[in-house]
Order: C-alpha cells, then structure tokens, then sequence
C-alpha cells in the first residue's frame, strides 16, 4: 500500500479494548471514561479477518495495544492464531506490565515482540501518583521477566513537568545494566479531558539537552527506517535511548502505519478522528474485497502530517480522547 505522499504502509496497531487497571493521568481522568459495550468493540473474529485482509495489502507488521490487551479476556489465545498468520513479520505489544509477567514464557514461544512495556518512573509511591494505581512490583516482575527471557524490550517513559522529569536520568542509567531500549515520549493531549500543559513542556530537545548534560558523551545513532524516535547510547552502556517527539511531530514523513480502535474506527493519523468504521462496514456484510478497497481509499487520502490530520478533525474538534480509546 502506497499512500497520496508516496510512504508505503505496512504496519498496522490494533487496539484490543479500551479498558484498563491504570489510570494514568495524562491518559485517563480517575473516573474513567465511559468504557464502550462489549458489543460494540471488534471481536477477536473480526481483528483476524481484518489483519488477515491488511495482510493481504501488504502489512507486515502488527502491534497489539489498548487499553490494556491482557485485561481483555482470551487475548493470549488470539495472540496465537495471529501468530499462525503467514506473512506477519513481526507481532509487537504495548502493555502497562501489571498483568503480563505470568505470560512471558508464551510471549517468547510466540516470537512476540518487541515488548514496550509502560514505566514512567522507578519509584513506587511515584508510579502511584502517575498511574493511581499500586502496581509497581508487578511491572517490574514483567520487566524481569522479560529480560530472563532475553526478550526486546522498550521501556515508555511519558515525560511530565513536575511529575517525573528527575526520574529521566534514573532510567537512562538503567542501560547501563540492562539491555533495553528508554524511550522517552513527549506528553500528547489525549487524556480524556484536552491539554493539561501550559508554558513549560519537555519536548525532544529539552529532553536531549537534558541528557547531555549528564552524559556528555551521548552520541547520536543511526534511526531505523519508519523510526518514530531519535536514537542515542550511551558509550559503555548495553542498552540505548530512543526520544519521540509525539507532540512536536517530526516524524510523519515516514509514516508506514495505520491504527485500528477497539470499536474499529480505522485512523490514518493518530491525529485524526477516525476516517471510517471497519466494524460497521464487516457487520453490514461486506466482503474481504470490500473491506481491502475502503482501507486503499482512505490510504489514497492520508493527511501530510500529524499537524494536517488535526486541523482536518471532525467539526474542527480539539484532541480530548483518553489515548485508551485509540491505543497511542
Ligand atoms: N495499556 C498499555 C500500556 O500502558 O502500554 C497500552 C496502551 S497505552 C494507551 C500506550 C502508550 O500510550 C503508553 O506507553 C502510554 O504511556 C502512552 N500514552 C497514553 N497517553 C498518552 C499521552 N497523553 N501522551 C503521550 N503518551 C501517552
């Protein structure tokens, strides 16, 4: 699939449910959101069908997030079948790690990854302020997990003025030991409620200068094609640092991917707000045919850039969705 700016799409991110056991604050008010019926999200069917056609139009690439996918009953045995798909070259996960760690062993048989699992800070009382939620340990369990099982693993970290912005040397130290991959992500507006931040945000370059200050010897590498981040290692250190400028948008001339919501709204843009409905399109009756010829057309149209899908949104609405709704 080739869109209107000549970037070839090949990776899809599928949002399994909207539901989950944080409520991080920048994602998500305390109360929640109102959480969609179960009848209305995409069964586990109709995400096979629907990879299965995206397969068939040249993606290759899955990543399965949420909400969070493990608290969405039977995600494991899904995971299976998807694997069994031919022509997936890689099957990735986005979870917050409270309820993965039993599953490592079968995440590795599957060949699943790379794991990003979300960590905002290394302090327990401090993950309870982000996340209103007291399940540190159990993350870091997944994280152990994960690396007993010589798994790659990105650990998300969103930055936030006043809430977590000592904790970015802490995790960029991790690498020193640990083979992961920090990624530090610039905070968006999708948390339910529109933007919380005013004057003062860490963007990419504050983040970066912020890193050198402590290691000066920070250098630069080389970013994978279709890479939403801007990658650097610390010389000695086992692990790297990718930072993604979520919010500043600097990435969208590679963009390779599509994003499917748990109710099906198919988005060409994180940005957008959702160009049509795979679910209403499979549950009229529409054949495979079909389906694979409203996904090209909305290719066709793609929005030049985040900053383009935005002022394209319905009635000109302001981003507000809890990014537990779209999958981030
Ligand atoms: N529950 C899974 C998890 O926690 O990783 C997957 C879904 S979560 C919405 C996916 C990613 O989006 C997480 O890394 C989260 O930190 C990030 N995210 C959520 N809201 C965000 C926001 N307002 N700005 C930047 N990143 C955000």
């Amino acid at each position: 699939m080739i869109d209107n700016h000549g970037r070839t799409v090949n990776y899809v991110r599928l949002a399994i449910t909207d539901r989950c056991n944080l409520r991080c604050f920048y994602c998500m008010p305390e109360a929640g959101i109102a959480f969609a019926e179960r009848s209305l999200l995409l069964t586990y069917e109709e995400m096979e069908r629907l990879v299965r056609v995206l397969v068939g139009l040249g993606v290759d690439k899955v990543r399965l997030t949420g909400g969070e996918p493990f608290v969405r009953r039977d995600f494991m045995p899904f995971l299976e079948r998807l694997a069994a798909i031919e022509g997936i070259r890689k099957i990735g996960l986005t979870t917050n790690g409270t309820l993965t760690a039993p599953h490592v062993p079968d995440l590795k048989r599957l060949g699943i990854g790379p794991v990003n699992l979300s960590l905002d800070t290394l302090h327990p009382r401090r993950f309870f302020e982000i996340t209103r939620r007291d399940e540190f340990t159990h993350v870091w369990s997944t994280l152990e997990a994960l690396m007993e099982h010589g798994m790659e693993v990105k650990i998300n970290m969103v930055v936030m003025q006043g809430r977590n912005e000592t904790d970015i040397l802490e995790m960029a130290a991790l690498t020193r030991h640990l083979p992961v991959s920090i990624r530090f992500i610039e905070e968006m507006p999708f948390n339910g409620e529109g933007q919380h931040y005013t004057a003062w945000r860490w963007d990419f370059v504050r983040i970066v200068e912020h890193l050198r200050s402590a290691y000066p010897q920070l250098t630069k590498l080389p970013d994978p094609p279709n890479s939403t981040a801007y990658h650097y290692a610390i010389p000695g250190h086992r692990g790297n640092i990718g930072i993604i400028a979520a919010y500043t948008r600097t990435f969208c001339g590679t963009c390779n991917r599509l994003r499917v919501t748990p109710q099906g709204l198919l988005k060409t843009c994180l940005y957008d707000s959702g160009i049509f409905n795979i679910r209403d399109l499979m549950r009229a009756g529409a054949s495979d045919a079909e389906l694979a010829d409203s996904i090209l057309e909305a290719v066709a149209h793609r929005a030049k850039d985040g900053h383009e899908a935005e002022a394209n949104r319905f009635a000109g609405l302001p981003v507000t969705e809890s990014m537990t709704t779209i999958g981030g």
